[in-house]
């Protein structure tokens, strides 16, 4: 990570350098011949076109392959045009600066934008480029591209995490800080899950892949990150059809202004004074130039993008970033959200068979889920299970399992699974989340489990009040004790239970039609049953996406690890976002503006022609990369 903010220049950005001071001594020299000796004015031309074309001749010539390619209106025409001009009319070294200084500021862009996209490349570090296989007692180094599903890798101490998989033997740290921005090292070992993209910190780990690479963690996430600029948002989709108007328009007033105005003037009687009011137009086009817009405005986006990259939060695109700055509400699901989502039994009550062979059907049937609760309670048969006891099972999204364990039906799951089945159950009077266990329709007693709050929680929802938020709503399939439990430990507006994952889209449709016009709603789930809210909101958030694809793939907005703070974290980083390109909007419009009427009118010279297009350029430059670090 040495290489992080600082700016490394290519050998073709080097050379330009050189070009530019080599052409700025001649044009020194050139200034001083002219001053002391009276030259004519071929003679002049001669000399001042060493510096011009030295630093110029590259735009000269691009500006003619646009004119034969009939791409005519491009800033190198704008550029060619009105320093040929310029030198028509005798303002030689005006040509010549405006050239340099062209230059100097498409130079300066060049760093700036190679340093944003090495960023990117920075949290890219991801990409693994071998993965060792074990042929014929040896270790050799393979594309990763060519292991199979099921292959054992090797990866040694200090090597990234090739491809997704499960470890089939050794014991290591994982240090996952390029995925998720945190640098928390994670203590693994057999048979854990481990993610591509992490790094191997200690121990030699044997694993048996469980994806090809094309589909492993990092894989997935460099696809979406570079296709962010896909998904363009109305600020940027404005400047690209900006530019493709502007520029026309402003030759055609340059023109109007070169030949109207001097007609104009001999039709009133006065003098035509062309040569004047030529340069006026050249000067009219040199501040007209747009580049400071269609360069700096995207850049804005794509290094917010990088930079909430470094942090684990990946947006998937500018239209996002626009979205989250206008977030006015934030809908959170509860478990594994808000909620740690590993649960503790608190309780066995009203239990008709043994304690433990309630828990263990229970576990059973939840054997084959990927929920929280299932995942939770399956830990208490640890790896005794013996699954081959279960011969059916179905998941009912938002009430619990089904399944036919040793031959007789089991259901397990909330008051609303024991009323669709028709089975008399018995209330639990503690807070918790409660699992009706009923076998055969018989029902058998019930488990009180109990979740944690994320200790971040709190203070996630008073940063998003402060940020701006005004309502934080929280939506759970829980019931009420539960939620209200949860909803008053960590502050939020609006809590409500009881809804099925159908319930939950309905409810969120409920509070966009509340919303008021131009604020956005956002929903953070996990991506695990709540994929239709993510997509029904404005903005779709996912946490804890580390190892799952669904959730990745559901979002717009995906947060690597599960910390809730990164979601006042994401608004604040595109509120800063959208705060830059609005000032470099109005900075450079506004002194375009401002400088094409002073030119218009003859107040306004070649120089301040240079500064309206590359000071104002390098300024919005620099003001976009400030998006590169966030603090
Ligand atoms: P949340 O809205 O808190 O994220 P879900 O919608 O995932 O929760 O689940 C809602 C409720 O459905 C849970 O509180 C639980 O009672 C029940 N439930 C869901 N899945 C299961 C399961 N696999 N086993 C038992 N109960 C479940
Ligand atoms: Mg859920």
């Amino acid at each position: 990570m040495s290489r992080k903010g600082k700016v490394t220049v290519t050998r073709k950005q080097k050379r330009n350098f050189a070009r530019i001071i080599a052409s700025a001594v001649l044009l020194v020299v050139c200034a001083a011949v002219d001053k002391y000796i009276a030259l004519p004015r071929w003679a002049l031309i001669l000399i001042y076109a060493l510096p011009y074309l030295t630093a110029g001749y590259d735009v000269l010539i691009k500006s003619f392959k646009g004119i034969i390619h009939g791409q005519v209106f491009d800033e190198n025409f704008l550029m060619a045009v009105a320093t040929i001009g310029a030198f028509v009319l005798g303002e030689y070294p005006e040509a010549a600066s405006v050239m340099i200084f062209y230059q100097t500021g498409e130079m300066f862009q060049s760093v700036a934008v190679g340093k944003s996209r090495r960023s990117i490349s920075e949290l890219m570090d991801i990409r693994p480029d071998y993965a060792n296989v074990e042929r014929d007692g040896t270790l050799v180094q393979v594309d990763p591209n060519e292991v199979e599903i099921g292959t054992e890798i090797v990866v040694k101490p200090g090597e990234k995490i090739p491809i997704d998989g499960v470890i089939t033997e050794g014991h290591t740290t994982l240090d996952a800080s390029a995925l998720t921005g945190e640098s928390m090292p994670v203590e693994t070992g057999e048979g854990s899950a481990v993610q591509s993209g992490c790094i191997n910190s200690t121990g030699l780990i044997k694993l048996r892949t469980t994806k090809v690479f094309g589909e492993s963690t990092a894989s997935k996430i460099l696809e979406l990150v570079e296709n962010s600029g896909a998904k363009k948002s109305r600020s940027e989709n404005f400047i690209t059809k900006f530019a493709r108007y502007y520029t026309p328009i402003v030759c055609a007033l340059a023109l109007a202004l070169a030949v109207i105005a001097p007609l104009a003037s001999m039709a009133l009687g006065m003098s035509a004074d062309w040569s004047k009011w030529i340069m006026r137009a050249l000067i009219f086009l040199v501040i007209s130039c747009p580049c400071a817009l269609v360069i700096s405005i995207p850049l804005s986006f794509f290094a917010c993008i990088g930079g909430a990259g470094t942090k684990g939060v990946l947006i998937k695109g500018s239209t996002y970033i626009e979205t989250l700055s206008k977030v006015d509400a934030v809908v959170f699901d509860k478990t594994g959200t808000v909620t740690k989502g590993v649960f503790e039994v608190a309780g066995v009550h009203h239990n008709v068979m043994e304690e433990e062979r309630l828990l263990e059907y229970a576990a059973l049937a939840e054997s084959s889920s990927n929920h929280p609760i299932a995942k939770s309670i399956a830990k208490i048969l640890g790896d005794n299970a013996d699954k081959s006891r279960v011969t059916e099972v179905e998941e009912l999204s938002g009430q619990g399992m089904r399944a036919v364990i040793d031959g007789k039906s089991v259901a397990v799951g909330n008051d609303r699974l024991m009323e669709k089945l028709g089975i008399e159950y018995k209330p639990c009077h503690k807070a918790g989340t409660v699992l009706h266990v009923a076998v055969d329709g018989s029902y058998e007693g019930h488990i009180l489990i109990s979740d944690v709050v994320k200790p971040q929680a709190k203070r996630a929802v008073t940063e998003l009040h402060e940020c701006g938020v005004n309502q934080t709503v929280m939506l759970t399939g829980d019931n009420a004790k539960t939620a209200e439990y949860v909803a008053k430990e960590i502050g939020v507006s609006k809590a409500y239970s009881h809804l099925m994952p159908e319930d939950k889209v309905e409810k969120v449709e409920e509070l966009l039609a509340e919303q008021k016009k131009g604020a956005a709603l956002a929903f953070v789930g996990d991506g695990l049953n709540d994929a239709p809210v993510l997509s029904r909101a404005d903005v779709g958030i996912a946490m804890g996406a580390l190892g799952s694809d669904a959730a990745i793939e559901a979002a717009d907005v995906v947060l690597m690890d599960d910390d809730p703070l990164k979601i006042p974290l994401a608004i604040r980083i595109s509120k800063k976002c959208m705060r830059i390109v609005y000032e470099n909007i109005g900075f450079a419009i506004g002194v375009k503006f401002a400088f094409l009427l002073l030119g218009a009118i003859g107040v306004a010279n070649m120089w301040f022609a240079i500064f309206a297009d590359v000071g104002v350029m390098i300024i919005a430059v620099l003001n976009a990369i400030r998006m590169l670090s966030n603090k």
